[in-house]
């Protein structure tokens, strides 16, 4: 009741949530105290949670944030929030986001920008919460849920923690099933949570990862009590810090940040390193190819005929593309536009196949450096803090708004599991993001060094 008074009275201004289930949420609330009264609590047991509009869930509007999912309520619940209400976690409702996860400030949203809770020193500026998952990211920021749901292609669930000052994990791809979460880039989407604390992420990554057999991509790994981890020693554990990671035009108070963390790592008891990823400078270039060649063809399924909105034509083609018209948006169809062209013949192999090659060699590049002995490494979340709402700069150039990406892409390009940890503040009083990369399926040093850093 507290959280959902606090959606009432707070969620006008920030816009985190594009649907509240309050009845929902005092019915699983009800079941959970049967649960505790009967001895038989999960582990989340009564822990309200904000789902992303992006997991499927039974019978509750799930749109992407788009229009062109116009009032889609799947027969179905994805995997990852099925494991959650099996713990006895409870839904608060779902999650505003960039249109089909497309974007860096989630200003791209069929349903309105969200808003910071954040606030510049002495300015009303409205700042972005980062994106996709900006809404999960403002929703746990301003205590409108204990912990979200996210997901990450190429930053969304690290770059939002960031920009909020909460934590934020992308686990190895495979760890947690996408059966039943729209699907953007496949082989680069993977389900994580967004939390207050490590310790809330940990508890709440071991209930989302499973192996399921509608995923041929999940991995049969037994999941480990991340919890554990916390608190374990990084004494001895090889940091490596990225020289290609000094990009040029970033902020001093980021090259700060960085310095501090190191620092605290080091006194932790951390040996610190200087490594190399070569192939870095050509992550982000390579990303923005294979990310829209798989959206592209993923997107294709809204058709007006299987789910959501449909505008009449004249026939069954006017009909597909009258709805694609008016039911994506702008940055959407860009994506669509630069897939579609990156996967057309004459120019696949100019364009797609030599972005799956960078690919490969960004991959080696982190099978190199943790070959070498290194445990993890130490890298800024993002070259800069949250910017204003309708920043001209960005929204004048697509590419600018592309390079907030220019940290977290590498890691879903590897596949590797990567953490954004709060790590101080900027110049003008907002969250600055550390990021801390892994070995796959090494998650527990993640949680481990992110709770000498938080
Ligand atoms: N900002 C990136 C993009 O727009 C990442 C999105 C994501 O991780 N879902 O593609």
């Amino acid at each position: 009741d507290a959280y959902l008074s606090a959606i009432d009275r707070a969620n006008e201004a920030i816009n985190a949530y594009v649907v509240v289930t309050h009845d929902r949420a005092r019915e699983m609330a009800r079941a959970s105290d049967d649960r505790i009264a009967g001895g038989t609590a999960g582990a989340l047991e009564g822990i309200p949670l904000g789902i992303k509009d992006l997991f499927a869930t039974h019978g509750v509007h799930t749109q992407a944030a788009s229009h062109v999912l116009d009032g889609f309520q799947p027969r179905y619940e994805s995997t990852v929030t099925a494991n959650l209400w099996h713990d006895g976690a409870v839904m608060l409702g779902k999650l505003n986001m960039d249109e089909f996860a497309m974007g860096s400030s989630n200003e791209t949203s069929y349903y309105g920008p969200v808003k910071s809770p954040w606030r510049r020193k002495g300015s009303n500026l409205d700042l972005v919460p980062g994106g996709s998952s900006g809404g999960s990211a403002a929703a746990v920021a301003a205590r409108l849920c204990a912990g979200a749901t996210a997901t990450d292609t190429g930053g969304s669930i690290r770059q939002p923690a960031a920009f909020t000052g909460t934590v934020g994990i992308k686990p190895t791809y495979g760890r947690c099933s996408r059966w039943g979460i729209v699907a953007f880039a496949s082989s680069l989407d993977q389900a994580g949570p967004i939390a207050r604390d490590v310790r809330d992420a940990a508890i709440m990554l071991k209930s989302m990862a499973s192996v399921d057999d509608r995923d041929t991509t999940s991995v049969n790994r037994p999941v480990p009590d991340y919890e554990a981890a916390i608190g374990r020693s990084v004494k001895g554990l090889k940091i490596g810090v990225p020289k290609e990671y000094r990009v040029e035009g970033m902020p001093d108070e980021i090259e700060t940040l960085w310095q501090n963390g190191i620092a605290w790592l080091r006194d932790a008891g951390a040996e610190i390193v200087d490594v190399s990823l070569p192939h870095t400078m050509y992550a982000l270039p390579a990303y923005y190819i294979v990310a829209p060649a798989e959206a592209s063809s993923n997107l294709a399924r809204y058709d007006g005929v299987r789910y959501g909105l449909r505008v009449p034509g004249r026939d069954v083609i006017d009909m597909y593309e009258k709805t694609r018209a008016a039911g994506f948006g702008r940055e959407v169809k860009r994506r669509i536009l630069i897939g579609t062209y990156v996967l057309s013949a004459g120019y696949y192999d100019a364009y797609y196949l030599k972005a799956q090659k960078v690919r490969t060699l960004i991959k080696r590049d982190f099978e190199q450096v943790f070959a070498s002995g290194v445990d993890a490494l130490l890298t800024p979340a993002t070259p800069s803090a949250a910017f204003g709402i309708a920043d001209q700069d960005m929204a004048s150039d697509p590419v600018k708004m592309y390079l907030n990406d220019i940290f977290t892409v590498t890691v879903n390009m590897a596949g590797l599991p990567g953490i954004a940890v709060p790590g101080g503040l900027s110049q003008e009083g907002t969250p600055l993001g550390l990021q801390l990369i892994g070995r796959p399926f090494d998650e527990e040093t993640l949680f481990a060094a992110a709770h000498v850093v938080e």
